[in-house]
């Protein structure tokens, strides 16, 4: 069978990936500390100013992001898109200081809470633990229902939500129709299909969601990092099959699940 090949390791940076449309990777890699909340960015530069997408989770990251952007354009950026609430395409925001931030009414009633506790972040995700105490909430000022679109000169940017909870309760995705090029923050995970499939079968045996999580073969997928990134996967598949999706997810349930499976993972570690 082909097997995916995940680099070992690869570099932050802009990637012109349409005519001066970006995409802004963070550095990572195949990494057994794990790299959950190491999200991606973009920037479209438009005739009269910048649009970005996302502003990723802790200040060190977005400080970089904010410096990539300056080399890449000296335009002002108008507008900044939260493509849903999740703390690493939200936590940035306030260094996007005299932008409009953009999102779905649902986005920003999901953020205006906020963030999930600091310890609970922490034991999450250790890495970045110093820095959760600095994070700021700072909500979107302009949302919309279902669909926007801004212009700047010839350009068009479609913002749309699906209609129903599918990563979240508030997704939007960026289209650029010209370019076709999409900005789908983090509704299209490909082994989200092979995973719904699976945890499906497990759901109608009765399986719990965290046997089910245990349980499942990844294939392909296996070499990815942070494997246990499976359990919020299917606990949400089980909230679709249950017809719960607009019920928030169980935080503490996940992350001791996440931790068993981490555990159960290293103990087999051939890494
Ligand atoms: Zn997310």
């Amino acid at each position: 069978m082909a097997s995916h090949v995940v680099p070992r390791r690869w570099k932050s940076g802009m990637i012109e990936v349409g005519a001066k449309v970006f995409a802004y990777v963070q550095a990572s890699g195949i990494d057994p500390t794990g790299d959950t909340g190491v999200a991606n960015s973009g920037l479209i530069v438009g005739p009269s100013a910048a649009v970005a997408v996302d502003a990723l989770m802790v200040p060190s990251m977005t400080r970089r992001l904010v410096t990539a952007i300056k080399k890449t354009t000296r335009k002002p950026i108008a507008q900044l898109i939260n493509t849903h609430h999740h703390l690493d395409h939200t936590g940035g925001n306030r260094f996007f200081r005299r932008t409009t931030i953009v999102s779905t009414n649902k986005c920003r009633e999901a953020l205006a809470p906020g963030f999930p506790p600091v310890p609970l972040l922490q034991r999450f995700m250790p890495k970045f633990a110093a820095e959760f105490p600095k994070l700021q909430v700072v909500l979107p000022t302009v949302t919309f229902e279902d669909r926007m679109v801004l212009y700047d000169g010839e350009r068009e940017i479609q913002l749309w939500h699906p209609g129903f909870a599918a990563h979240t309760v508030g997704d939007a995705t960026a289209y650029l129709p010209k370019e076709r090029i999409l900005f789908a923050g983090d509704i299209a995970f490909l082994y989200v299909a092979l995973v719904r499939r699976e945890a499906k079968q497990r759901f109608d045996a009765g399986m719990p969601a965290d046997a089910a999580a245990g349980d499942i073969k990844l294939g392909v997928y296996a070499s990815w990092s942070d494997p246990e990134r499976i359990l919020p996967n299917v606990m949400r598949c089980y909230q679709e099959f249950r017809d719960e999706l607009d019920q928030p997810m169980d935080l503490p349930r996940m992350l001791a699940g996440m931790e068993r499976l981490r555990g159960a993972a290293s103990a087999h570690a051939c890494v």
